[in-house]
C-alpha cells in the first residue's frame, strides 16, 4: 500500500488544484465535490482517505465495490461510476448511493425496478457522449431530450445531472469545448449536477463548472 503520508498529500495537493480551478473561474470552491475513484486500490487507502475527510467515493465494477463497501467500518456516499449492465442492477441498488453513467433507457428502466424498496429514489446522472466518440458511452446530446423525458417517468430514480467522459488527449485544454457543451446542455435541462473532470482534466472540468471530479491516479500515484 502506499503510504498514508504520500496519500494525505496528494489529496492535499489535488484540494487545492480544485480551489484553485475554481477561484480562476469565480467560483466557490465548495461547490466542487471530490469523488475519489478507489478501482485500484484497497480498504486501508480509502480509510486514510476518510480519515482525512473525503466523504465520496466512486468504483467502476460491481465485484470490486462488493468486496469493498460492505467491508468498510465507517459510511460513505459510493457512487457507480461505470457501466451499468441490466442484470447487475439489483446489486447496484443495494450497495451504491448514487449512479454516475446511466447511458441507456433500458438500463434506467432497469434500475427503476431494482430500486422500489428505497426510501427515497436513487440519485442518477446521465452519461452523455459529447465527444461522439464511438468509444465512449451515453447518449448523443440530440437523443437527451428524449431519454430525460423517458426517465423523468421512472420513480424510483432521480435524475440530478450529467456526466461525461473526455476523449483522453495530450493537452487537456483541447477537451474544454466538450465540458462547456456538458454544461450548455445540463443548464438548458435545468439540471444542477455535473460529473466531469478526471485526473488528466480535472482542472479544466472545474473552470467549466464541474460540481463532482472523479478522481483516481492523482490519488493514488
Ligand atoms: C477510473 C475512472 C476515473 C478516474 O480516472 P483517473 O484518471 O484515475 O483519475 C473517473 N471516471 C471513471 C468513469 C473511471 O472509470
Amino acid at each position: 500500500m502506499l503510504s498514508r503520508e504520500r496519500i494525505e498529500t496528494n489529496l492535499e495537493r489535488v484540494r487545492q488544484r480544485i480551489a484553485a480551478a475554481a477561484a480562476r473561474a469565480g467560483r466557490d470552491p465548495g461547490a466542487v465535490r471530490l469523488v475519489a475513484v478507489t478501482k485500484t486500490v484497497g480498504l486501508d487507502e480509502i480509510r486514510v482517505l476518510q480519515d482525512a475527510g473525503v466523504a465520496e467515493f466512486g468504483e467502476n465494477r460491481v465485484e470490486q465495490a462488493r468486496m469493498k463497501i460492505p467491508a468498510l467500518e465507517r459510511a460513505a456516499v459510493w457512487h457507480m461510476i461505470g457501466p451499468v449492465q441490466r442484470r447487475k442492477c439489483a446489486e447496484v441498488a443495494g450497495l451504491f448511493d448514487q449512479v454516475d453513467a446511466v447511458d441507456r433507457p433500458e438500463v434506467a428502466e432497469a434500475l427503476d425496478k431494482r430500486c422500489a424498496d428505497r426510501p427515497e429514489p436513487m440519485p442518477v446522472l446521465v452519461e452523455v457522449n459529447v465527444s461522439g466518440e464511438a468509444s465512449k458511452h451515453g447518449f448523443a446530446p440530440d437523443e437527451l431530450p428524449d431519454a430525460l423525458e423517458r426517465l423523468a417517468a421512472l420513480k424510483n430514480i432521480r435524475v440530478k445531472g450529467l456526466m461525461t467522459m473526455a476523449p483522453f488527449v495530450d493537452d487537456p485544454e483541447s477537451v474544454r469545448p466538450v465540458f462547456a457543451a456538458l454544461r450548455r446542455l445540463a443548464v438548458a435541462h435545468g439540471l444542477p449536477e455535473l460529473s466531469m473532470g478526471m485526473t488528466n482534466d480535472f482542472e479544466i472540468a472545474v473552470e467549466e463548472g464541474a460540481t463532482q471530479v472523479r478522481i483516481g491516479s492523482a490519488l493514488f500515484c
